[in-house]
């Protein structure tokens, strides 16, 4: 029989309602006894009792800590998690888990488990199953779907099919024959070393959204409250406004101060790519690094582990051009 150790943090899956709202009161040894009767040898440890707006740099270091200790005492890890920030999770964890040598699957539920229609116990029992099968790496599971960590996004609020996987096809989905692995698996960077525990990371990074009429000279104001790397939504492929307002001369004026600036896109779907057109390629010739295909989850974390590893300008992008844990595809 597989063993698999659960680690519970919190979030919806184990809320219970108070007058002040949800709160995440349900340990974990309540949440598996609410499962019912698993074929695996379940062990549990609660770790952390948090909605998942709660989950911090601090709370990702403390999930990826107790996944290294127990990585070999069990076949797999479960961890519990809150859906809103599940997908930032998945994403820092496979940086901070390189080759990670077991199966470490995160999941949830929209509606709490002491709710009768709740999608708790299938996403339970969804993630044990990848657990107990998936080959090693971090993995989000979730209504009938097991994603790449490093690929997944919260794309619903209160939908069941709430998470998808962006630009890769799930790594397996559930079928009456029960867990179907992609056989294209191309997308699943095979490990290539021993499993390495690196949490030191720099959060001071930001997340700016553009939008016409965004004042550039805010870039520098952040960069003055202490911001060390931006990473920017820009328009459709990677472009960014150069008239008037403009974006393109900022961020190459970041670059020379020794700020990266990532350039993704807006759009969920397909890869940014700024040789394209003129909006894009001059921001590319200023500096600015390409997301390529990668989530604003994955942008977001990579930048942190990056610039925690005290990488300069020049070696972010380098980072950037590589394929760490399947987070990108390049071309
Ligand atoms: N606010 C909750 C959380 O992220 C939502 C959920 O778990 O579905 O913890």
């Amino acid at each position: 029989m597989k063993k698999i150790l659960l680690l519970s943090t919190g979030g919806t899956i184990a809320s219970v309602a108070s007058n002040a709202g949800l709160v995440p009161k349900e340990t974990g040894e309540e949440l598996i006894k609410m499962l019912g009767k698993l074929p695996y040898e379940i062990q549990v440890r609660d770790i952390l009792q948090l909605d998942s707006s709660n989950i911090q740099p601090e709370e990702w270091k403390l999930i990826a800590q107790n996944i290294y200790k127990y990585r070999n005492d069990y076949d797999g890890i479960v961890v519990s998690h809150g859906t809103d920030t599940m997908a930032y999770t998945a994403s820092m964890l496979s940086f901070m888990l390189k080759n990670i040598n077991i199966p470490v699957v995160l999941t949830g539920s929209q509606v709490p488990i002491n709710v009768v229609l709740s999608d708790a116990h299938d996403n339970l029992r969804l993630a044990f199953a990848a657990a107990a099968s998936c080959p090693p790496d971090i993995y989000l599971a979730f209504h009938n779907k097991v994603m790449l960590g490093c690929r997944s996004v919260k794309v619903r609020t209160t939908n069941f099919d709430a998470f998808e996987s962006v630009n890769v096809p799930p790594v397996a989905t559930v079928s009456s024959d029960g867990l179907v692995f992609n056989k294209d698996d191309d997308f699943q960077k095979k490990h290539d070393g021993n499993p390495v525990l690196n949490t030191k990371i720099d959060a001071h990074v930001s997340l700016v959204k553009l939008f016409p009429g965004f004042d550039p000279n805010l870039l520098f104001a952040m960069v003055d409250s202490g911001c060390r790397g931006i990473v920017i939504e820009a328009y459709g492929l990677g472009g960014m406004n150069f008239i008037r307002r403009n974006m393109v001369a900022a961020i190459g004026k970041l670059i020379r101060q020794g700020i990266p600036v990532v350039a993704s896109s807006q759009c969920l779907y397909e890869r940014s790519d700024l040789t394209k057109y003129e909006v894009g390629r001059e921001a590319l010739l200023e500096g600015a690094i390409s997301a390529c295909d990668m989530t604003s989850e994955s942008a977001i974390t990579k930048l942190m582990w990056a610039l925690g590893q005290g990488m300069n300008v020049n070696e972010i992008a380098k980072f950037f051009g590589t394929n760490v844990t399947g987070e990108v595809s390049l071309k």
